[in-house]
């Protein structure tokens, strides 16, 4: 049987997420589920499957201990369906404590290394992605947003993680790449390990929301973490993993990198309707064939769209797997369904984002200004 395929930076292909246990050490999130009070739609629509010591920020939540949670956007296009996923993730996790900080960066040394973008380009869409994350629900106050490239806490960091790293350790975990991606890899992990530095606090939990692809990162940052524990004290990064989007096209992964598999928040609402009208979907040859079989909402990016953004609620959710399944649903009413609730996100999303586009460079600011006060440069 072929392994699943972990790619950060290109197609990831994942087959079947309970082997990510065996083969990875992605342990299951099933375990956990009962421990919070208000599950996310992530978590009890089993998308997020998966977690490493996630047990640890549950702790903290409980006792009312400060965590962080961190992640990132590349800037190097419009915010998608994955990054929507990740945002959710954060904004949720933040959402369960007061004690709770969220650390966003704005990956636009990656997005040079992996896309040729230079950081004037990325810097226009940096204070956008903003805004639409804003327009998702996170709390400002108690967020700190800041580029890759302005952080002289992350670039010295990797720097140090640099000379604790080989070239076969990073082979061994990327497989052979160019140096650059490499170097990026070296700053996310700056980025995961920085909200435990001293001048932020000191040792604490920190949460990265992912895709099962970007575990990659993740492995590389809890082995830096072990290794510098000694000098920086740092706690092993805990993290969370989403399962991926099924691509609208048929494959099995939404790709920026192929704009019809999916789209974006920036997308207009007649755009994105385009899209899900011409969708695969798991349904039969002819409705005689769906009516007595039945469709397959497991292998349908349709339902994927309600399972993952667009149900009302988790009844909703199941009731479109059930009729699907039943052969109740037609695939040509389910998608109209499906456009009807994108259009309606869509549209008031828009309108949201665009009124925070001034909040957003306000954030960008404020934290450049407090992470330079915490002795930046
Ligand atoms: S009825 Fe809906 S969920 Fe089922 S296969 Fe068709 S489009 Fe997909």
């Amino acid at each position: 049987m072929d392994k699943d395929r972990l790619d950060p930076w290109g197609t990831s292909s994942i087959k079947d997420y309970s082997r990510l246990q065996s083969e990875f050490g992605i342990e299951p999130l099933a375990p956990l589920v009962s421990r919070f009070k208000r599950p996310s739609p992530h978590i009890s629509r089993g998308i997020d499957f998966g977690q490493r010591d996630l047990g640890r920020i549950l702790d903290a939540v409980d006792n009312h201990k400060p965590f962080a949670v961190m992640s990132g956007i590349k800037p190097d296009g419009v915010f998608h369906l994955g990054n929507k996923m990740t945002a959710d993730d954060m904004i949720y996790f933040q959402s369960l404590s007061k004690k709770a900080t969220v650390y966003y960066a704005i990956a636009d040394v990656e997005a040079y290394a992996d896309n040729g973008l230079s950081y004037q380009e990325s810097s226009k869409t940096a204070v956008r992605n903003v805004a639409d994350i804003l327009a998702l629900g996170l709390d400002p106050d108690r967020a700190v947003v800041y580029k890759q490239s302005e952080e002289m806490k992350v670039m010295k960091m990797s720097t140090i993680f640099s000379r604790g790293v080989t070239n076969n350790m990073l082979k061994a975990i990327y497989g052979e790449r160019q140096i650059g991606l490499y170097m990026s890899a070296l700053i996310q992990a700056g980025d995961i390990l920085m909200p435990q530095l001293p001048e932020l606090g000191g040792p604490k939990p920190v949460l990265v929301p992912v895709g099962a692809d970007q575990d990659p990162h993740i492995r590389l940052c809890r082995d830096l973490a072990a290794r510098y524990d000694s000098e920086f004290g740092f706690i092993p990064p805990s993290s969370i993993y989403h399962k991926l989007q099924l691509a609208l096209t048929g494959g099995q992964k939404m790709s920026k990198r192929i704009p019809e598999s999916g789209f974006t928040l920036d997308n207009t609402p007649a755009e994105a309707s385009g899209r899900i009208r011409v969708a695969f979907t798991g349904g039969r040859d002819t409705v005689e064939e769906q009516r007595r079989l039945g469709g397959r909402p497991d292998i349908c990016p349709v339902y994927d769209l309600y399972r993952f953004h667009f149900a009302k609620d988790d009844e909703h959710s199941e009731r479109v797997h059930r009729e699907c399944a039943k052969g109740v649903r037609l695939c040509g009413e389910c998608k109209q369904e499906a456009i009807g609730l994108v259009k309606g996100f869509l549209t008031d999303h828009h309108k949201k984002r665009d009124a925070l586009m001034g909040e957003a460079k306000d954030l960008l600011a404020k934290s450049r200004s407090y992470l330079s006060s915490t002795g930046n440069q």
